[in-house]
């Protein structure tokens, strides 16, 4: 009985030097086989690529909202659904997706309305897509269109603005590939990592691993309030922006 214990405690203690020396093989020193720098376990999830890769998680597929809720009060979000896509109902409120997020890699598409020339600036074809629930990216129809520079379309709003201006005109859709890591918290409230964020517009990179300094208000300074996974949510300023093809891969 005795020598059984032995042989599971040892058995047990060989295991964990195999798991970590297999941690550690990166440290190996002036190796002198090739295998000795060649890591096999655990093999490589495989992802079938498409225009949907097969690991994706659908938030909109141009039916319904179902995997969506109003920010006001919890509620179906009340947004119209048409023609495959979703669209801004003025006064109806933001809203959020039920499931929420940490890091991942997200594809939205979105769509500026036709609206009159006396509309500017912030005021057309404004909406916004948020990281987990308080980061902005901004939306704007920003073809033809001048507002502050940290203020159109895919910029960090009121942080970092686009590298470049990739906006489709009026009326044509947008593609926002959006790469976000999620900010890591101290136990003390304090910032061990920020967020980051990539986002690529109609194939065109304009932010590159960009630091979020915190929420994207409107007036005053970021703040950095400790948070878990959250939604994405979508803004309601008025225009009727639409979206289609929403969908996540977490990371
Ligand atoms: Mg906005």
């Amino acid at each position: 009985m005795k020598m059984k214990i032995l042989l599971s405690l040892l058995t047990a203690i060989s295991i964990s030097f195999v798991i970590k020396a297999q941690d550690h093989r990166h440290v190996v020193t002036n190796p002198t086989k090739p295998t000795v720098t060649e890591y096999w376990d655990p093999e490589v999830r495989v992802v079938t690529p498409g225009v949907i890769p097969s690991d994706a998680i659908i938030l909109f597929d141009g039916k319904n909202l179902d995997n969506w809720e109003s920010i006001k009060d919890g509620g179906p979000a009340q947004w119209k659904v048409e023609d495959g896509k979703m669209t801004v109902v003025r006064g109806a409120g933001h809203i959020s997706t039920k499931q929420k997020f940490t890091n991942y890699q997200l594809h939205i598409e979105w769509q500026s309305p036709i609206e009159p020339e006396t509309l500017k600036s912030q005021g057309k074809g404004n909406s916004g897509i948020f990281m987990q629930g308080m980061y902005e990216v901004q939306v704007l129809n920003s073809y033809q269109n001048r507002t502050y520079r940290n203020g159109q379309a895919g910029s960090i709003y009121k942080q970092t603005a686009p590298l470049v201006n990739a906006t489709s005109p009026m009326g044509e859709w947008n593609v926002y590939d959006i790469i976000y890591t999620a900010p890591v918290f101290t136990v003390n409230g304090g910032i061990e990592t920020p967020a980051y964020i990539t986002v690529i517009h109609n194939g065109v990179v304009v932010q590159n691993h960009t630091k979020i300094q915190g929420t994207t208000e409107y007036i005053g300074q970021p703040k950095n309030p400790v948070h878990g996974p959250g939604p994405i949510s979508l803004q309601d300023h008025g225009n009727a922006v639409s979206f289609r093809n929403i969908w996540l891969r977490e990371m």
